[in-house]
């Protein structure tokens, strides 16, 4: 376990706050904004859940003390969605309130599409609340161009993304092109809402049709923020801050990485090629 945390390491900043604060100020000082995430998910007591909240309340804090350029990311089932609904609107609420009080943002990571629905209801009525909350929508759902409609109607920033959870073909798209061709369909409907949303996505096939359309259409680069993982692509996201855009990089950090860690490894060879190299170097 050890050597894998080794290796979880190129993907996740660290164990604890503290580690995590250096390597956001070392992206802050390339000029790239942070969303942190305290790993967890699928917790299954209310002392679990309530714990991940107060380390949300903890981690908000410091990043107003540190004056870090970040905002934070959460799961819903590490703050009790398994246990009941009405608790982790209050766990989550704690935390949405803690947010508003420094101006900061609170954005709802979207699981599997089990928790689409409760995702969804769950940001409305916490968005009602303060509006410094904001959710992410997964292009290969079937159902997402409804979805998105949904949540600019209320006014909601989305975070765009292919989605990392395995799905049925009934649910979701399966083949990379639909979901490109998806993605890239979904986009220009965000990009002229008004809203400052999140593009995120690795793949440069996407990032290069977005900024040929922002181009094209004459699109503000400044209304928008690519989105990347901490870990991937460093060196294209510093080039896209240089080239004008802002760029936010997600940054985990926590003891429970083992399933975001294998989420990486999942959706990319590389990734699982780049853990091989390191053991069988050891
Ligand atoms: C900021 C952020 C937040 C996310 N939040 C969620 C969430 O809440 N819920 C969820 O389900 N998913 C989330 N995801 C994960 C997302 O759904 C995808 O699973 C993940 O991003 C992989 O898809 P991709 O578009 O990045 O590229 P992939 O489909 O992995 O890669 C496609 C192509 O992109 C290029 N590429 C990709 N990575 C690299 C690299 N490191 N170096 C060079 N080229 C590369 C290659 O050409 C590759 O073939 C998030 C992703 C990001 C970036």
């Amino acid at each position: 376990m050890k050597a894998l945390m080794f290796l979880a390491r190129r993907f996740v900043a660290g164990t604890t706050i503290d580690e995590a604060v250096p390597k956001v100020r070392e992206l802050n000082d390339e000029g790239i904004k942070v969303t942190l995430d305290v790993l967890g998910e699928n917790v299954s007591t209310r002392d679990l859940a309530e714990k991940s909240g107060d380390a949300y309340l903890t981690l908000l804090d410091r990043i107003d003390r540190d004056g870090l350029d970040a905002n934070v990311s959460l799961k819903l089932t590490q703050m009790g969605l398994d246990i009941d609904t009405d608790f982790c609107a209050d766990v989550v609420g704690g935390v949405v309130d803690r947010a508003a009080e420094y101006d900061n943002f609170v954005r709802l990571d979207m699981e599997g599409s089990t928790y689409t629905d409760a995702t969804i209801a769950m940001f409305e009525r916490l968005f009602a609340r303060h509006g410094n909350v904001g959710v992410v929508l997964q292009a290969m759902l079937h159902r997402t161009p409804d979805d998105v409609r949904t949540v600019l109607d209320r006014g909601g920033r989305i975070r765009l993304c292919k989605g990392a959870y395995k799905e049925p073909p009934a649910i979701a798209l399966q083949k990379m092109p639909q979901i490109r061709e998806r993605f890239t369909e979904l986009v220009p409907t965000l990009l002229t809402s008004g809203i400052y949303h999140g593009v995120a996505t690795h793949d440069e096939k996407l990032i290069a049709w977005t900024i040929d359309h922002v181009r094209r259409e004459g699109i503000d680069p400044a209304s928008f923020e690519f989105q990347m993982l901490y870990g991937m692509r460093r060196e294209r996201q510093r080039e896209l801050v240089r080239e004008g855009y802002n760029v936010r990089c997600y940054v985990p950090y926590g003891t429970h990485w083992f399933p975001y860690f294998t989420r990486r490894l999942r959706e990319r060879k590389e990734n699982v090629f780049f853990v091989l190299k390191h053991l069988f170097k050891k």
